[in-house]
């Protein structure tokens, strides 16, 4: 007979599901029950529609990671290339090495989803 899986029990895992005991097997289902509450409430990214996460629902974020993540990388290939239209001199040439080529993946603010929000 499998022991239940959660550290430190001692009790016979009921043999279907998921290893636990009838005791940790109960906890499993009130916890399940309680993220799908929790769940549902959360927003969908404004973009592709994937439910946020709990942490990025609490902090307002419109977007999903991934999304934020996509469109972080368009806005520097943007940037990088109207900025290159931009440069006159060497100095500014070696600034925009340095900004771009040097460091490319730099961010340049945490606080994306708002911005992108307006
Ligand atoms: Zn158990
Ligand atoms: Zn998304």
């Amino acid at each position: 007979m499998p022991q239940c899986k959660k550290d430190g029990c001692r009790e016979p895992a009921l043999p279907t599901g998921k290893r636990y005991c009838v005791s940790h097997m109960a906890e499993y289902l009130r916890k399940q029950k309680e993220y799908a509450a929790v769940s549902a409430t959360l927003r969908c990214c404004a973009s592709c529609g994937t439910k946020l996460t709990k942490t990025g629902h609490d902090r307002g974020d419109l977007y999903c990671a991934s999304c934020v993540q996509r469109y972080e990388a368009r806005q520097v290939e943007i940037e990088k290339s109207s900025s290159f239209e931009t440069v006159e001199t060497v100095d500014d040439l070696k600034q925009w090495i340095r900004r771009y080529m040097l460091w490319p993946n730099k961010k340049f603010t945490s606080r994306w989803s708002v911005w992108w929000a307006l």
